[in-house]
């Protein structure tokens, strides 16, 4: 029976696989523009181009898998070099483009303790880092302009003159970088965004939105895979417009007249553009859109739905959900505009203010683009984009189907599969209910492909797009039920929310925990200054007695489903959640924390300070002895960085620990290299002395609860940094486990990271934290499976995922259970 079945899942998955031949050719990728094709004749032309500075080791021209390429050495080993460095002079206009594209590749990262990239422009540089993202083979490095910052004052995109890249060092060994296909994208897209930059100058608050609402309409415009260029309405030109059809203005609180003056010539000769909120008067004239007034929410939650009329927009969904604070009040202009979506609020009620307006050039929503609702976002901006140029229905269909399977490290659908089936088939002991399910969820993933490349042959796009989505959740699904489990694991999950996730008990919480294999919880229940429990020590949140002591709650509910709670403190920081009066005290007791330039800092309460020891080591002990908790957890338990702490206290307590007076405090430390060593020693014990003590005192008071810490990822550096010395920690036996915060979204750093931090935490379990939250994607199972996957290649038994939010526990943790943390 159990051959049987399997050799039927074989055949089954031959045939799928079979069927997923063939299919329209996928959509064309980004146009691109040559920077550097590496087609160098010698070391010595190529060394001219790519100049080594400060002691850098020369670049050499190289072939790799018949690719043209360039060899720059990182030369760490015996010398003082701080960073291996490479100058390329350039004459670049990048006013009208996405940003530079490369390919990468490392054969071994961990001498390099980060990559960055730097472009040149008048007196100063644009400035991101990066990082391998495949661990074998090319990995296609993308910096977005609009993911870097600056550093001086560079003169604009148009006039970029260097490129520079740079390793840090990180070890004392050498390692090398390979390059390749440098370009430009973006270039001549159809759509050009333009971020309203005067806003520096003309509206310097607005700044930090500007920034961040043009990457909310820019992430969605890649999640369709439409192309597209930033175009900062400083820069805005004729010449930069070449190719555009559609220009959007996501938040543009300003607009120079020049800008102005081109946008409007590009709509009187037939351009089409998509607004956000605030449009200059001149725009909305020549876009026949009134100029709104502004409308504030009247209750919360009043600004919560947009909702389209019927065949108002073709392919816009019916709600999409969205709660703005505030809108612009516009009416249509007779004649020239038309209202094709309604504000409602959370009741469902309508407030009568239009959302969406449409003209016959022109789709204007009268707030921001808010994150929200993300999966109605993308379809509520293509169709906008689609009813003002069509041809973007195509190209977002062709790429909604060229995505499908390409997911994670997969080039397809026909790749996943076989690697699915690899993945099941491999050991001693196939699963023949977990290959059935596996032929079965990529049997209907085929019939949604399928599916989808009729209606995109058709011209039927939306249509094909939803196909090609559901076909992509069925792909994903396919991966995580091949995944295989490891049992023994401490498989943990971080809670911010001394809540729960919201909209979720800690009994739902737990249950859904216990029932996916997960093992932990790390719920987050006290703060310096704030108890989410009856605490006698610290201020008790309101919380408490409104919604009931949460140690308790959530510890009942641990123990209902066999789940461990190790309760998480915040250490010195009170994160601005304690009582004004408790603030007061501790500032007027001298207990809070004072920085190099001699600002306070409110919220650090300061590590030397006898009184905030004792408050610290005492919270965790009386949680401890309170609850029958399975462990307790330490977090921000440093510095933190290296302007804290220089109160007066510090000084006088230092200066006694020393023997010495310190003349001119507090720059002698940092000026006379010999006390800075002993300062930076002085500072890690007075964590470590908070560590040790809390250590001892837990476990007379409850022997069998765990002792663990959230560290920071690179000790030797840390230590210095933030004054935390947990290899020290392990070497002593204080923690019983340590959780190193290792939230990078690239599988080459985080393996590096682990490799390094399990030989760090010598005998004591090493239980890496994974970033879930911080990255990109935030609910990215595929790259949650992959970093699991380096943890049990690398031996840590267990790990500590950050963090369990309301999407994570309603989708994450069931899609994990399916294969990768299965209960046996
Ligand atoms: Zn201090």
């Amino acid at each position: 029976m159990k051959t049987g079945g399997l050799g039927l899942a074989i055949l089954l998955a031959a045939a799928v696989v079979q069927a997923m031949a063939g299919g329209p050719a996928p959509a064309a990728a980004p146009a691109e523009t040559v920077v550097d094709n590496f087609n160098y004749p010698d070391a010595a032309s190529a060394q001219a181009a790519w100049r080594a500075m400060w002691g850098t080791a020369g670049a050499a021209p190289v072939e790799v898998d018949g690719r043209k390429a360039l060899r720059l050495p990182c030369n760490f080993r015996g010398t003082k070099i701080e960073r291996a460095s490479w100058d390329r002079s350039v004459q670049l206009d990048m006013a009208a483009c996405r940003g530079l594209r490369f390919r990468l590749r490392c054969a071994d990262t961990s001498p390099v303790a980060g990559l960055s990239l730097y472009l040149q422009s008048g007196d100063g540089w644009y400035a991101a880092r990066f990082a391998q993202t495949e661990r074998e083979g090319w990995s296609t490095i993308a910096v977005d302009k609009e993911d870097m910052g600056t550093e001086g004052r560079p003169a604009g995109w148009g006039r970029i003159s260097t490129i520079r890249l740079s390793a840090w060092r990180g070890q004392d060994t050498d390692t090398e970088l390979v390059i390749a296909d440098m370009a430009l994208v973006g270039q001549e897209a159809a759509i050009a965004v333009v971020r309203g930059e005067s806003a520096a100058h003309d509206a310097p608050r607005e700044m930090g939105s500007v920034v961040q609402f043009t990457r909310t309409v820019t992430t969605c415009l890649k999640e369709l895979g439409l192309d597209y260029s930033v175009v900062s309405d400083l820069d805005l030109a004729p010449q930069r417009l070449t190719g555009t059809r559609l220009i959007i203005l996501p938040h543009n609180p300003s607009m120079p007249d020049a800008a102005a003056e081109v946008t409007v010539k590009f709509l009187e000769s037939g351009g089409k553009m998509m607004a956000f909120y605030a449009m200059p008067a001149r725009l909305g004239q020549a876009a026949g859109m009134p100029s709104g007034t502004h409308v504030p929410q009247q209750f919360d939650g009043y600004f919560s739905s947009i909702r389209f009329q019927e065949a108002a927009l073709a392919g816009a969904p019916p709600v999409v959900g969205q709660r703005s604070w505030n809108i612009r009040g516009a009416r249509p202009v007779e004649g020239r505009s038309r209202a094709a979506a309604t504000w409602f609020d959370g009741d469902g009620k309508s407030t009568g203010w239009p959302a969406v307006l449409v003209s016959d050039n022109c789709i204007y929503m009268t707030h921001v683009l808010l994150q929200d609702d993300a999966a109605n976002k993308r379809r509520m901006v293509l169709a906008m984009a689609g009813h003002l140029v069509p041809a973007l229905w195509r190209q977002a269909a062709e790429a909604s189907y060229a995505r499908i399977g390409q997911f994670g490290r997969f080039a397809g659908q026909d790749d996943m599969a076989l690697q699915a089936f690899r993945q099941v088939k491999a050991g001693d002991k196939p699963d023949p209910a977990r290959l059935q399910s596996l032929t079965t969820t990529l049997k209907e993933a085929e019939r949604d492909r399928l599916r989808a490349q009729d209606f995109l042959r058709s011209g039927k796009y939306p249509e094909s797009i939803a196909a090609a989505q559901e076909a992509n959740r069925r792909n994903i699904l396919a991966w995580c039920v091949a995944q295989k489990s490891q049992p023994g694991e401490h498989r943990a999950f971080w809670c911010h929310s001394a809540l729960g996730p919201s909209g979720m008990t800690w009994d739902e919480a737990a249950k859904t925990l216990a029932a996916n294999g997960f093992t932990a919880i790390v719920p987050n229940m006290l703060w310096a200054g704030t108890a989410f429990y009856e605490s006698r020590l610290l201020p008790v949140a309101p919380e408490v007695s409104e919604k009931g002591d949460q140690i308790a709650l959530c510890l009942a509910a641990c123990r209902k489903y066999g789940l461990q709670c190790h309760v998480w403190k915040v250490n010195w920081n009170t994160g601005g959640r304690a009582p004004k009066q408790f603030m007061e005290r501790l500032k007027q007791e001298g207990r809070l924390q004072v920085r190099f330039d001699g600002k306070s800092d409110e919220h650090w309460l300061c590590p030397s300070h006898p009184e905030n020891q004792k408050l610290e080591r005492d919270s965790m002990v009386e949680v401890a002895a309170a609850y029958p908790v399975d462990g307790i957890h330490f977090d921000y338990i440093r510095y933190p960085d290296r302007d804290g702490c220089f109160c007066p206290g510090c000084r006088d307590r230092f200066e006694a620990a020393i023997g010495a007076k310190v003349a001119d405090w507090p720059t002698d430390v940092r000026r006379d290299a010999a006390l800075e060593a002993k300062w930076l020693q002085w500072r890690r014990d007075n964590i470590t002395r908070l560590v040790a003590a809390t250590s001892e005192a837990v476990r007379k008071a409850r022997p069998k609860c765990s002792i663990s810490a959230a560290v920071f990822s690179n000790w030797p550096v840390d230590r210095d940094n933030v004054g935390q010395d947990w290899k020290l920690w392990c070497e002593r036996g204080y923690v019983d486990f340590v959780c190193p915060m290792d939230y990078t979204p690239y599988e080459g750093e985080f393996e590096g990271l682990v490799a390094r931090q399990v030989q760090w935490a010598g005998k004591v379990p090493c239980y890496p934290g994974i970033g879930l939250s911080t990255w990109p994607s935030q609910t990215d199972i595929c790259k949650l499976i992959d970093q699991i996957s380096i943890t049990r290649r690398l031996g840590t038994r267990g790990f500590t995922i950050f963090e369990l939010s309301a999407p994570t526990a309603s989708e994450i943790v069931p899609l994990c259970g399916k294969g990768i943390t299965a209960k046996e």
